[in-house]
């Protein structure tokens, strides 16, 4: 029983000489592949040539520090409540007397991670953040052989000190420099 009346029969037609020896075929996907020689190529050699971003293009996150290079992030966990992905995790810990140079705040994040798998780079972590303290950046997660390659440490998102590595420390923030 037919369910649309779409189907439709297919003539099998025997081949004519020219079908049978493939040469015109050949000759005919030959001339496809030639053309393209000649096109503008869609693809990049990546890494050596990067395409350019829009302005408003969001990467990979990284978390900010202060001009005196102490991390800005306090554990308030507002970002993990907002992102909608579910990929932030952390554990707060508490400034112990003498950490003063290192968190800005009595509360430090002491475990922060963010699961690139689940992350859908909407920026909503950035924009509830009290403390300036995450940026989604101008640059992309790597690829990777494993998934535990993409739960991103706080090692891994923590920008350079911009004390130490002033240059590095602009590079990882990019265009986001202004609002440091
Ligand atoms: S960019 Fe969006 S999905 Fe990714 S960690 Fe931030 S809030 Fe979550
Ligand atoms: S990154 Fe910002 S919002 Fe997230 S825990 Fe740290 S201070 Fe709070």
């Amino acid at each position: 029983m037919q369910l649309t009346q779409r189907a439709k029969q297919v003539e099998r037609k025997p081949m004519t000489l020219l079908e049978k020896i493939y040469l015109w075929n050949i000759a005919k996907g030959m001339l496809i592949t030639i053309r393209h020689l000649f096109k503008r190529k869609a693809t990049i050699k990546y890494p050596e040539e990067t395409r350019s971003f829009s302005k408003v293009f969001r990467g990979v996150q990284i978390l900010n520090r202060d001009e005196e290079g102490r991390e800005r992030c306090t554990a308030c966990g507002l970002c993990a409540v907002a992102c909608p992905a579910e990929a932030i995790t952390m554990e707060a810990a508490e400034r112990q007397p003498g950490e003063e140079h290192l968190y800005r705040e009595e509360k430090y994040a002491a475990k922060y991670e963010i699961n690139m798998l689940r992350c859908i780079f909407c920026g909503y972590c950035e924009e509830a953040c009290p403390k300036d303290a995450i940026y989604l950046t101008q640059t992309f997660a790597p690829a990777n052989y494993g998934r535990q390659g993409f739960i991103y440490k706080k090692e891994d998102l923590l920008i350079p000190d911009p004390k130490e590595d002033p240059e590095g420390y602009q590079k990882a923030l990019g265009e986001k420099s202004s609002k440091a």
